[in-house]
């Protein structure tokens, strides 16, 4: 019969022994939780990497509103470097300030602030243009939506074959080391940025382009046709009433051949000045074709707008164009705030510019537009 002390010492060895098994598996459990932690959180900051460059992508690719694009850019970027707020800001081509182009998270909600490149800590970012952690001056740290302010900013300079083109600023709480793959990363991004940039410019010079006359730099016809159903909207909607002018040349053919096409041109050119000038901003002054312009005068009257096109045909009579030129306009004017009315007002214009020609050249005629059969779905 085994005494007490032995059955008490054998069973005190076996659960020492016991914890100490226990106390190693949980050890080796812990570790592999660990490291499988690190596995999971290594795949989701690959898989939010290549999320974040494949957003970026199809932003740039599908959509050419560079607004969209700077968004995508800006938030997942952010989200990803932890950043509590963050700002993306444009350069213009052969600016020397970039402009607040989007932001989230700031408490300064207007869009538009400037940052000169002489600035800190744009300066200092902008010398070796790469991604850098830098500490914020208090009176350059911006206020956040939830109250405070940041103390540290990552620059993310963005360019394009060594042209500048804009930067990220990410607004940190505390200072970081970037890590080589956090600074490719944010390159990545910098440069899908400055391509969406430089797309949005090359489609923004297109569209005014196809919009703008070349000679007398004034909106085309295209552009008078979009400007006008605009403002039919307006006047339907606000009951005003619209005006149109519609100007031709008097015997211009004869400038031409007396003195020449170029000189011809030189004589459209000065005279779309006569024109502008005579209106006022809110007036759209086009160029209908060859040697004819139109003007859409917004909510006049037809007593305002021959008075108008008298004051522009006296002054175009009254000027000697370059190489001593001196020629005459006539004017057709029709104005109406009858909604029905808006889709034949140029035509009446027109109608009343023949009746001006025939008339003897030289002068202003008004449409009748009581004698115009109106149109229901204008
Ligand atoms: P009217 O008083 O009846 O309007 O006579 P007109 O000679 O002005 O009219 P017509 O329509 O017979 O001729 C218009 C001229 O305008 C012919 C064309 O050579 C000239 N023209 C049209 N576009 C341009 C242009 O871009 N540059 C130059 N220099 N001339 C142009
Ligand atoms: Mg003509
Ligand atoms: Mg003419």
């Amino acid at each position: 019969m085994p005494d007490i002390a032995s059955v008490l010492l054998v069973t005190s060895i076996l659960l020492v022994v016991a914890f100490v098994l226990l106390t190693v598996s949980l050890m080796r459990l812990r570790r592999t939780t660990r490291q499988l932690q690190a596995a999971l959180a290594d795949e989701s900051g690959a898989r939010d990497r290549a999320g974040l460059l494949l957003a970026i992508a199809s932003a740039v690719n599908s959509s050419l509103a560079l607004e969209e694009v700077l968004n995508v850019a800006l938030t997942h970027a952010g989200r990803i470097m932890g950043a509590v707020a963050g700002a993306m800001y444009l350069l213009p081509p052969g600016g020397s300030e970039m402009r607040r182009e989007a932001e989230y998270n700031l408490a300064t909600r207007a869009k538009g602030a400037v940052r000169h490149l002489e600035e800190e800590p744009l300066r200092t970012a902008l010398t070796d243009l790469r991604p850098q952690v830098l500490k914020l001056a208090d009176e350059a740290s911006p206020q956040l939506e939830a109250g405070g302010q940041a103390q540290h900013v990552l620059v993310v300079p963005m360019q394009r074959s060594g042209q500048l083109m804009g930067a990220m600023e990410l607004y940190l709480n505390a200072w970081r080391e970037l890590t080589d793959d956090q600074a490719d990363l944010l390159n990545g991004v910098a440069s899908q940025g400055a391509i969406a940039i430089r797309h949005a410019q090359l489609f923004q010079a297109q569209e005014e382009n196809a919009l703008t006359d070349e000679l007398t730099k004034l909106p085309n016809r295209r552009a008078l046709a979009e400007r006008y159903i605009q403002e039919m909207h307006r006047a339907r909607r606000y009951h005003k009433s619209i005006a149109f002018l519609m100007i031709d040349l008097d015997h211009f053919k004869q400038v031409n051949d007396t003195y020449g096409h170029l000189e011809g041109d030189t004589v459209l050119h000065e005279l779309a000045k006569i024109l502008t000038s005579g209106a006022r901003e809110s007036d759209v002054c086009a160029r209908y074709g060859g040697e004819e312009f139109g003007i859409i005068l917004h909510e006049t009257t037809e007593q305002g707008a021959r008075t108008l096109a008298e004051r522009i045909r006296a002054k175009v009579a009254a000027a000697t164009f370059p190489g001593g030129v001196k020629l005459t306009v006539s004017i057709g004017v029709a104005a109406t705030a009858e909604p029905a009315l808006f889709t034949t007002l140029m035509e009446s214009a027109d109608q009343a510019l023949y009746a001006a020609k025939q008339g003897g050249r030289n002068q202003v005629r008004v449409a009748d537009m009581k004698t115009v059969p109106t149109k229901q779905h204008a």
